[in-house]
This record gives structure tokens, C-alpha cells and sequence, in this order.
């Protein structure tokens, strides 16, 4: 394959939604129904979808944990669709100020970080307590740089034990997009195309979204 067909290369780094896939403990379960099917004489096939609006890689809208936030249909196509980062992460506990300080983040930034749960978290279908997410200190640091989105790799920007609604808030306040649950295991640290859209469902706190990256 030639350097360039590589170049236009997209790389999905969606997690593919199906019934009984890991969430997060509490949300609700994928349950995924074939109501009618053209192998059982049906005249087409058809699926009743059952899932929370957190499932799978998804779009947190600021309403998540904001009463007046925004719906993530109002979301802005710029927010998740642009230039973004992927930032290799190498702390196997969080995302802490310190280390992402070494790259220079600028306002204005979409940056998806890479961690160690890339190469873990999705070998098994059992949901991992001890994943790597971003510290509060980071949160803040993030919050004060202003960067537009920011993408993680496993089901949530705050930690299991950690204090979710700090952490949240703090990065939904700040006007942070928050992109959850991408697979960055096939993709190296670098510049990237991103292109990742929520399904426009009204008034809601979060959706479900495509991710793909095209390096650039
Ligand atoms: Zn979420």
C-alpha cells in the first residue's frame, strides 16, 4: 500500500453497540430486538432498540449535568467534526496535569487521549473499575485552558471511585465537549481528521455518535 492511499486511510474508533455490551453500572442494559425479519417470511427486517443515551461511544451535551446546559441537539457540527490531537498517555492511574502539560495544549484544541485502557479495557466484555480517566486537577487544568472537545478511552472522563460530578461539571461548565468510549487502540499519537456526530435526538443529555480519524 502506497504512503498515500495510508494518508486517506479512515480509522473507526467507534465501539460497535450490541446487546449485553459493557456499560456503565446502573445505566441501562443494550437490549437489541428483531421485531420482524425477511428470514422468518416477514416482508423486512426491523430492530426495536433498547439502550441509555451514555451507550457506547457517545457525545456528553453540557445538559448532563447541567440543568440549564445545553441539549446535545444544539450541538455544535465544529465541536466534534475538525483537526483534533490524539495525545499519548502514559500515567497508568489518570490524566494529571504533569503530563499533559508536556504537550502545549492550546485553547480551542480537540484532543482525544490515548491511555493504557486502549490496549485493555476492550479484551474483555466485563466492565474494568480500574481504568484510567482524568483527575480533577487535569479537569481543571483543561477547564482553564479552554480546549473545544476532549476525547477519552473508556466509558467515562472521571474514574469509578472518583467524584464524577466534579469532574463533569467542571469540563461542561468550562464549554468542553466531552467525546466517551472510543477504541484509540489502532491509532498512533498524532494529528488527526476528525469526524464524530451525535444522533440528533432532541432535548436530550447525550446520544450515541460514529467516530471515525483520518490522519492528516
Ligand atoms: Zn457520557
Amino acid at each position: 500500500m502506497g504512503v498515500k492511499k495510508m494518508k486517506n486511510k479512515w480509522i473507526d474508533i467507534s465501539i460497535p453497540i450490541r446487546t449485553g455490551m459493557v456499560n456503565w453500572p446502573g445505566d441501562p442494559p443494550v437490549d437489541i430486538e428483531r421485531v420482524s425479519d425477511v428470514r422468518r417470511g416477514d416482508s423486512c427486517t426491523l430492530s426495536k432498540i433498547g439502550m441509555g443515551s451514555h451507550t457506547g461511544t457517545h457525545i456528553d451535551a453540557p445538559r448532563h449535568f447541567l440543568a440549564e446546559g445545553k441539549p446535545i441537539s444544539q450541538i455544535p457540527i465544529e465541536a466534534t467534526v475538525g483537526t483534533a490531537r490524539v495525545i499519548e498517555i502514559l500515567d497508568p492511574e489518570s490524566i494529571k496535569p504533569e503530563e499533559l502539560s508536556r504537550h502545549h495544549l492550546r485553547r480551542g484544541e480537540r484532543v482525544l487521549f490515548k491511555t493504557l485502557n486502549s490496549t485493555r479495557v476492550w479484551q474483555t466484555t466485563r466492565f474494568v473499575e480500574d481504568f484510567v480517566s482524568i483527575s480533577k486537577e487535569a479537569a481543571d487544568y483543561l477547564s482553564s485552558l479552554k480546549v473545544k472537545t476532549i476525547g477519552v478511552d473508556y466509558l467515562s472522563v472521571s474514574g469509578f471511585r472518583d467524584d464524577s460530578t466534579f469532574i463533569h461539571e467542571a469540563l461542561l461548565r468550562a464549554g468542553i465537549w466531552i467525546i466517551e468510549t472510543l477504541d484509540l487502540s489502532q491509532v498512533k499519537p498524532g494529528k488527526y481528521y476528525l469526524v464524530c456526530l451525535p444522533l440528533k435526538i432532541d432535548e436530550c443529555d447525550g446520544a450515541p455518535a460514529r467516530a471515525v480519524l483520518r490522519p492528516v
